[in-house]
């Protein structure tokens, strides 16, 4: 890899026909693939390739599934086995997640992306006007750029806290004691399911969510992971305002608003709101606008600057904001597809799914009931639970529900599923959702038996369950019956 900080003599200016910006999880996607088709890339990578919110998030994710063996140990009595309190050894589950994280390496190495024809750089990017960028005294001048510097995690904003030492998404992975007592501060997606994890892994884990649990998502299925995350231990404080922090020795006292006051006191603070990475690019200088949701983009996430793109967890406007994963691999693909192949390419946002990783999980594609009665007015709402379910009641994993919401003509709108592998039974509805389908084409799908994804075509075969009722259809089938 270049090290540009180098006192060499200035390097000539760069010149590729793409530049991307931050070697994440967009940035790695966007530059192997465009390097694959033969277009000259630069890729600038300030923490060097591993060091991104992909690796975090296979950390987060390989702690997730640490908490859910434990859980299921506990549970085994319901299967009629018994083998006692499973015995949890925290350093062996911090190399659990090192060797999670580690399997991204060898994608991620210099040497292959060399191998590809890209130019690495490494350092921090600046915008030097709009035509160029800078990394130490490297310019580089490119036809075409893509920022994808992600996000960072923002410090907690509670008086008191301001010099706190706390754990974000990005540093959990570096745990390698479980935090005695730990204080969550949101109610998103990854902390809530850091927050089960380590509440089953032994932790004494309290959440404080002044905007409440997961206030983006349908509020019926959020409600079965609030009783789950209580049944297991997990305190919960929802819509109470924090005053004010303080750190009598070495340990994180919150003050919340009540009366009388309440006093949360924890070992560890683990902070979950983030902000867009982009402070140190000089974007005014690119010709590029922001806001609090990142690099304003249109749907063919340009920004105001024709040869820039945004990608990623850093892009705003059009794009939302979003930080799911998939959101960076489907940025890549449609930036390549614009900028490589000159296709008309816009942002789909509805069909995005978006995952919480808790116990039950939460899974949902599309508009929400409360969205959709919003934008379409009369809607229907088709549902069905996991209780009714072969597969679900021989594994004992009944809590759940999928919840179709349909315009008046049987279009699906969106797909909120709450239970047992939700993350994987809400694939079809994304394509369902994408292409616009209509709920009867899913309920003409013939689905493996038994398996939980008989929930979704259960669910889409309701749609049929008023004509059971139509008096006129009831008396065709009696005249069709006469003739045998
Ligand atoms: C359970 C869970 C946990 C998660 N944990 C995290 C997490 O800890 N962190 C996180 O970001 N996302 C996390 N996510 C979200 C997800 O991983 C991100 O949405 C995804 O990584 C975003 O990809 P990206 O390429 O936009 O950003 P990233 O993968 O974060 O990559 C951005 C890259 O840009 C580099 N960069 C920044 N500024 C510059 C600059 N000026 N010049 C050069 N390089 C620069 C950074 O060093 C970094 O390598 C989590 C998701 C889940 C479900």
């Amino acid at each position: 890899m270049t090290d540009s900080s180098a006192t060499a003599p200035k390097p000539a200016p760069l010149t590729p026909d793409l530049c991307v910006i931050g070697a994440g999880r967009a940035g790695l996607a966007l530059a192997s693939a465009a390097a694959a088709f033969g277009v000259p890339t630069v890729l600038i990578a300030r923490d060097g390739m591993n060091g991104t919110g992909h690796a975090a998030n296979l950390s987060a994710t390989a702690l997730i599934a640490a908490g859910a063996q434990v859980q299921a140990a506990r549970e085994m009595a319901r299967f009629g086995i018994t083998a006692g309190e499973p015995q949890v050894n925290f350093a062996q589950v911090h190399d659990h997640m090192a060797r999670a994280a580690a399997v991204l390496a060898p994608n991620a190495t210099a040497e292959r992306f060399k191998a590809l024809g890209v130019t690495l750089i490494a350092g921090e990017a600046r915008f030097r006007d709009r035509n160029s960028v800078q990394v130490g005294n490297q310019v580089i001048k490119a036809r075409r750029f893509a920022i994808a510097t992600g996000s960072r995690p923002l410090a907690p904003p509670v008086p008191g806290l301001k010099e706190v030492a706390f754990l974000s998404e990005d540093t959990i992975a570096t745990l390698t004691r479980r935090p005695d007592r730990l204080i969550v501060l949101g109610g998103k997606p990854a902390g809530i399911a850091l927050a089960q994890a380590l509440q089953r892994l032994g932790s004494a884990v309290t959440i404080i969510a002044e905007r409440g649990l997961l206030p983006d998502w349908d509020a019926e299925a959020v409600g079965l992971v609030r009783r789950a995350l209580l049944r297991e231990g997990v305190v919960l404080h929802e819509g109470t305002e924090v005053l004010r922090g303080e750190t009598p020795k070495g340990r994180v006292r919150l003050i919340l608003a009540g009366e009388p006051e309440q006093v949360v006191e924890g070992t560890h603070l683990l902070a979950t709101d983030r902000e867009p990475d982009i402070a140190a690019l000089d974007l005014e200088l690119g010709g590029i606008t922001s806001d609090a949701t990142g690099i304003i983009v249109n749907a063919g996430l340009r920004t105001g600057n024709r040869r820039v793109y945004a990608i990623g967890a850093c892009a705003g406007g059009a794009a939302g904001g979003l930080r799911e994963p998939s959101v960076a691999d489907h940025h890549a693909g449609l930036v390549l597809r614009r900028a490589l192949f000159r296709q008309p390419a816009r942002l789909g946002a509805a069909a995005i799914p978006r995952l919480v990783q808790s116990e039950p999980a939460l899974a949902a594609v599309g508009l929400s009931e409360a969205e959709a009665r919003a934008k379409a007015g009369a809607v229907t709402v088709l549902r069905w639970p996991y209780a009714e379910n072969d597969k679900a009641q021989a594994e004992r994993r009944t809590e759940g529900f999928i919840k179709l919401v349909t315009d008046k003509r049987g279009r699906i709108l969106g797909v909120t599923i709450v239970g047992a592998q939700a993350g994987e039974l809400i694939t079809p509805w994304s394509i369902a959702v994408q292409k616009g389908l209509d709920v009867k084409e899913m309920a003409g799908l013939v689905l493996p038996a038994p398996s939980l994804s008989e929930i979704s075509g259960r669910a889409a075969l309701s749609a049929f369950a008023p004509l059971a009722t139509k008096p006129g259809l009831r008396r065709l089938i009696g005249f069709l019956r006469r003739f045998g």
